[in-house]
């Protein structure tokens, strides 16, 4: 039987999918691993947020500890890249080979993520890093693209109804300068 782990960033991202794979009675666990925000009360912030839509659709909720400066060792010289460049790929692939691990760890069957979900981010750079994880750790990753199939209709209809705390950038201390979404 299948059993996902989904990588999640923040509530905004991964509103909608939560709410469709809840409604087609999948079985799957939001897993928050971001290491990459840059101050404890931003990651409090969205990981409280992030909790509060999977507790609303009766959803297992998973965490891994917030440890910046294992993000920080593995950007470190890519500090002035610009939104998707290298810097990106170094961070979506931490994040990913990091859920790999743990859903090869916690007996899931597959993962995927919505990293790449923004219109802001280049979902083929995310695959690319997720591809790689997922061979590295022997576990298959599930292609979606997340932003179809309605999500982002659910995703503002959430958004208004829960109040959901929405972010002006995407998470570290350079994304500041671009003020995207995550
Ligand atoms: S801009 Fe976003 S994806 Fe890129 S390195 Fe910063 S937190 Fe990671």
């Amino acid at each position: 039987m299948e059993k996902l782990l989904l990588l999640s960033c923040c509530a905004p991202c991964s509103c909608g999918v939560i709410e469709k794979l809840a409604r087609q009675g999948r079985t799957f666990t939001v897993l928050f691993y971001n290491p990459n925000i840059d101050t404890e009360s931003e990651y409090q912030k969205r990981l409280a947020e992030n909790k509060r839509v999977c507790a609303r659709f009766g959803v297992p909720f998973a965490q891994l500890p917030y440890e910046p400066e294992v993000w920080q060792n593995a950007v470190k010289g890519l500090e002035a890249e610009p939104e998707r460049g290298k810097r990106c790929s170094v961070c979506f692939g931490l994040r990913l080979a990091r859920a790999a691990r743990y859903a090869k760890e916690n007996g899931f069957t597959v993962f995927s993520s919505v990293l790449g979900i923004s219109r802001h981010k280049d979902l083929a750079q995310v695959n690319e890093q997720a591809l790689q994880a997922a061979q590295k750790e022997g576990i298959p990753y599930d292609l979606t693209n997340w932003r179809k199939g309605g999500t982002e209709q659910v995703k503002t209809v959430l958004m208004r109804d829960m109040q959901i705390y929405n972010q002006t950038y995407c998470g570290c201390p350079y994304s500041h300068r671009t003020k995207n979404n995550s």
